[in-house]
């Protein structure tokens, strides 16, 4: 795929004056132009641009615009696209926040101060879901980075397979939570992992075993239910150890040898029972309103259980009382296919161009 088969680079620009919110195209070359309608209202130069903190897939200012001008932008991939051509963007995040306890409120850092003197991991129960979003996104990207160079994996994004997927994503997606990043990589071993920061991956050997869409849904469903559960931070921060938990407190993990355990961690991540229940019953409440069946997904992790290289049955178990309550909860399939014959055969071939 070349540069001018991809989409613009659409982002939402306040110039930092007015309120108002702008939709622009952003044109990076020696600067980021900032185009509206084919009028550049800014251009911002590269090395002067900042991380700004929100829940979004990026957010920039510039130390040479107005000091409230911000860029936004919503998609991931269009953040990573731009991350591309701000190569100095992390370096200047990192040296900005290494050493300061970044965004925690003072309670929660504190219990966190607590665990890491005390080591009482129950605390995790009650404090992963407030991990502030800067630091779990902080957290992902160096993990994410840990986990790629680790495995030699590269995210596989064939043209047709990757619109199959994000289709399918888009569907079963929470309406309204946190935006969830989901990419299939090109690994043989057969799993499904969510790492911090909301991102998920389908490892091609997993999507090798699938017949239908609806067995596929239904596992990246329970992956993003464990994220949207917060069962990742919860789960490392019960397991991490004192340099982890230091590392989250001051939302510095650059160098720190906490992060290979916790690539590990998430590689064979075994959440509790409870956890793995509840991401069954967000995989199913999925697909329930959808109107699919969730039987598929539970007849898929049974049918790969009998397989010795499925990593992703050695930390979930397909019990009969697991297989049961999936069961139960059937409803008859009457939605529209989530993804037609032709775009599933698209996203089966994904990483076909992968080495
Ligand atoms: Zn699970």
């Amino acid at each position: 795929m070349t540069t001018d088969d991809l989409p613009p680079l659409t982002a939402i620009f306040y110039d930092g004056r007015s309120n108002r919110k702008r939709r622009v195209e952003l044109r990076p070359g020696e600067t980021i132009e900032i185009v509206e309608d084919g009028t550049v209202l800014a251009s911002w130069i590269v090395d002067d641009i900042r991380v700004a903190d929100g829940d979004m897939a990026l957010r920039l200012s510039s130390v040479s615009a107005p000091p409230l001008a911000r860029l936004e932008i919503n998609d991931e991939s269009i953040a990573s696209r731009l991350r591309h051509f701000l190569p100095r963007l992390d370096e200047t995040q990192e040296k900005r926040q290494t050493g300061r306890i970044v965004g925690w409120s003072l309670g929660a850092a504190g219990s966190i101060a607590l665990m890491v003197v005390y080591g009482i991991p129950f605390a995790a129960d009650r404090l992963a879901p407030h991990v502030p979003v800067n630091i779990e996104k902080r957290l992902g990207e160096t993990v994410d980075r840990q986990f790629l160079n680790l495995t030699g994996a590269q995210t596989c994004t064939d043209g047709e397979g990757q619109k199959a997927f994000n289709q399918m994503i888009d569907k079963i997606k929470p309406q309204g939570g946190r935006p969830i990043e989901a990419q299939v990589l090109s690994l043989d071993t057969i799993n499904a992992v969510a790492l911090p920061g909301d991102k998920i991956y389908l490892f091609d050997g997993m999507l090798q075993k699938a017949n239908s869409p609806d067995e596929i849904a239904g596992v990246m469903a329970h992956e993003i239910g464990h994220a949207h559960n917060r069962d990742v931070m919860r789960t490392l921060m019960q397991t991490g150890g004192r340099s982890f938990l230091l590392g989250l407190l001051f939302g510095d993990f650059t160098g720190s040898s906490a992060i290979i355990f916790v690539t590990q961690t998430l590689l064979d991540a075994s959440h509790s029972r409870e956890a793995e229940t509840a991401a069954d019953d967000f995989a199913v409440a999925t697909m329930t309103r959808l109107k699919r069946s969730a039987v598929p997904m539970g007849e898929f992790l049974k049918r790969l259980s009998g397989d010795d290289t499925a990593t992703i049955i050695d930390s979930h178990p397909v019990g009969s009382a697991r297989l049961e309550r999936i069961r139960q909860s059937d409803i008859p399939t009457t939605g529209s296919k989530l993804l037609s014959d032709e775009e599933w055969r698209a996203l089966k071939v994904i990483c076909s161009g992968a080495p």
